[in-house]
């Protein structure tokens, strides 16, 4: 090794040192190149080890070769900081001290060894430095993979972070859906317990039902053999059933032939009994006692006959008085004490006739205040009813029980007053004023109808019963204007009754009349005047007519006067042969009516001893 090599290129050489070896003028040149590396910043060396990947240094120049001072040189003569540093300095001072005070400035030879120790102690220096440097490589190497393999694993670690979190989402949500679902359970948890209790009491309630189930079964067949027996006794009741229903019909055919022989036979009493008939009813007193009526003998043994006495006083006076008697005789005689239904017995066997087809007329006929309308109409409690509402309640209640032989009837009132000649509806409901006028007219058939009449239609009593309150009214009105209207004029009912057997195909078709004459009294010409004459003469002509007619009728003359009065005319079908008559002559029973009373008896006696001609049913 040359001097030049191994002066120039040292390194790691303090200026300081460099100066303390500089009184040698020798020594400048490397003072110099000394300071040329002086001015290398020492801190380049530093970071050799902080950044070692990416600066590497060119460490593997060879050894042996002179060192050039380059800054790699310098590099890799300073290595590092710490331990290693001491031992350089340490070498590189000691023999360099040693030598400059030990060796005489001529020992060139032992300058150069000591040199010589020198580099191959810095040599060795830089190999084991070097060495330091390759093992850094390779830790940086591995360190570079570490960190590799850390980032990786860093990223798989963030990966798995993220997925461990959507994770985490996800349980969240089924963290939800448990605490709904245990929340449900609970629900239902409740629930079961509940349906559980009632499952118990289900249980019971059947067991209980089971057992009642067993007894309906023991029941059941018991009934079962029951019904058995039942549905045999069944086949022979309905054996038994079609054996009566036979014999219904045979004695429905039976009942039928029946009930027209019954009509057949009634008729001939009735004719037997007289077409007309006369039925005198005396009054009772309507005060005092009743045996204080000594001129009107009823005897005990006979209902038929009645005589009327009367005391007469001697002309002269010096006869005694001598009693005159009248004897009258009538189909039956009444007497005062005479209650409305047994009256109305005697007459209910006519009202029968008038359903079987056979026209009825009943008048009550007699003086003012003697009882017609009470007989004819009666009071209102039932057991004071007249005539009329007994007649109509019989002929509903027949009516009814010959529906059960196919019957059917159809009934019409009509309620008409003659005053004067003149006729009055009693069942208007309209205005006053407004009051129609009404004409008696014949039609085909022979029927007499009257023009703008009310024909009601009825269907039971308590209809027919309002219509008689109704003309009750309809009278009363009337009776305002003049003196008791109503005695002077007649009243009459008609009820027409229409019946139908279809099944048999007969029908018939009857009217029966109910009339309340006008009072029978006649006044005194003297008395009478104007409109009370006019009154009197029409009712006298009327009730004088009326026993004309029935006298020709009885006389069978070929001319009856029936348009001799409205009254006639108006009953004209009733009246002929075709009918049964009845009438009632009412009798007062106060002594100042005896002579009203003879007059009545006497009227009354004329018409009982007509017979007319036999009646027949108005059959189709
Ligand atoms: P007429 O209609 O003939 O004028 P009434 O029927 O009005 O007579 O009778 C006159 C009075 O006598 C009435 O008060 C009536 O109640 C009464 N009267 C008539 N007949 C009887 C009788 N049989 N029983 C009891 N009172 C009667
Ligand atoms: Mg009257």
């Amino acid at each position: 090794m040359n001097k030049e090599n191994t002066s120039s290129r040292l390194p790691v050489m303090s200026g300081k040192r460099a100066l303390t070896s500089s009184s040698d003028g020798e020594q400048q040149p490397a003072q110099k190149k000394m300071r040329k590396v002086d001015t290398e910043p020492p801190q380049r060396f530093r970071p050799a080890s902080v950044v070692p990947a990416r600066r590497p240094v060119p460490v593997k120049a060879p050894v042996a070769k002179p060192l050039r001072p380059t800054g790699a040189a310098t590099v890799a003569l300073a290595p590092s900081r710490g331990e290693q540093k001491k031992p350089i300095a340490a070498v590189a001072k000691a023999p360099a001290g040693s030598a400059a005070s030990r060796r005489p400035a001529w020992d060139l030879k032992g300058k150069v060894s000591d040199m010589e120790t020198k580099v191959q102690n810095y040599q060795s220096k830089v190999k084991t430095v070097n060495q330091e440097n390759e093992n850094l490589k390779d830790s940086i190497t591995k360190v570079q993979k570490r960190e590799a393999e850390i980032k990786e694993e860093n990223n798989s670690l963030k990966r798995r972070l993220r997925d461990c979190e959507e994770e985490l989402v996800k349980l969240a949500t089924v963290k939800d859906d448990l605490e709904q679902t245990s929340k449900e359970r609970d629900e239902f948890q409740k629930k079961f317990n509940r349906l559980t209790e009632e499952h118990k009491v289900l249980e019971g309630l059947r067991d209980h039902l089971e057992s009642e189930l067993r007894n309906v079964q023991t029941q059941l067949s018991i009934q079962t053999s029951a019904l058995g027996r039942c549905q045999d006794s069944l086949k022979e009741s309905q054996e038994m059933v079609r054996n009566l229903e036979e014999t219904v019909t045979r004695q429905r055919e039976e009942l039928h032939f029946g009930e027209m022989e019954r009509r057949k036979l009634h008729n001939t009493i009735q004719e037997l009994k007289g077409n007309i008939r006369v039925f005198c009813r005396v009054r009772p007193l309507l005060t005092g006692n009743q045996s204080d009526v000594p001129h009107i003998q009823l005897p005990a043994h006979d209902n038929k006959a009645l005589t009327l006495a009367k005391m007469e006083e001697s002309h002269t006076g010096r006869t005694a008085d001598t009693q005159k008697s009248y004897n009258f005789s009538f189909d039956r005689v009444f007497g005062p004490r005479t209650t409305q239904s047994d009256v109305f017995e005697e007459i209910s066997l006519l009202v029968q006739s008038a359903l079987d087809g056979y026209n009825v007329c009943c008048f009550a006929y007699g003086q003012t205040g003697s009882g017609k309308t009470f007989t004819m109409e009666g009071g209102d409690m039932e057991e004071k009813w007249g005539v009329i509402p007994r007649a109509v309640q019989q002929i509903f209640k027949c009516a009814k029980a010959l529906s059960e032989q196919g019957w059917k009837y159809t009934f019409t009132a009509s309620f008409v007053e003659i005053y004067n000649e003149t006729l009055r509806d009693l069942l208007y409901t309209g205005k006053p004023n407004k009051r129609p006028e009404h004409e008696i007219r014949k039609v085909s058939n022979n029927e007499i109808t009257v023009t703008n009449l009310t024909y009601q239609k009825v269907n039971n009593e308590d209809e027919v019963q309002n219509l008689i309150m109704l003309a009750n009214q309809n009278r009363s009105t009337a009776r305002t204007g003049m003196n008791d209207h109503s005695s002077r004029s007649h009243s009459v009912f008609q009820l027409d009754i229409e019946g139908e057997n279809t099944d048999r195909d007969t029908k018939c078709k009857s009217t029966l009349c109910l009339v309340d004459l006008a009072g029978s009294e006649r006044v005194q010409k003297s008395q009478s005047q104007g409109e009370r004459f006019k009154e009197m003469t029409a009712i006298n002509s009327s009730l004088t007519n009326l026993g004309i007619v029935i006298a020709a009728l009885a006389n069978k003359d070929s001319f009856v006067p029936y348009r001799n009065s409205k009254l006639t005319y108006l009953l004209q079908n009733c009246l002929g042969g075709n009918s049964k008559t009845l009438m009632f002559v009412n009798i007062s029973p106060e002594e100042e009516s005896f002579g009203e009373s003879l007059n009545s008896l006497r009227f009354a006696s004329k018409v009982n001893d007509c017979v007319i001609g036999t009646a027949s049913a108005n059959r189709k």
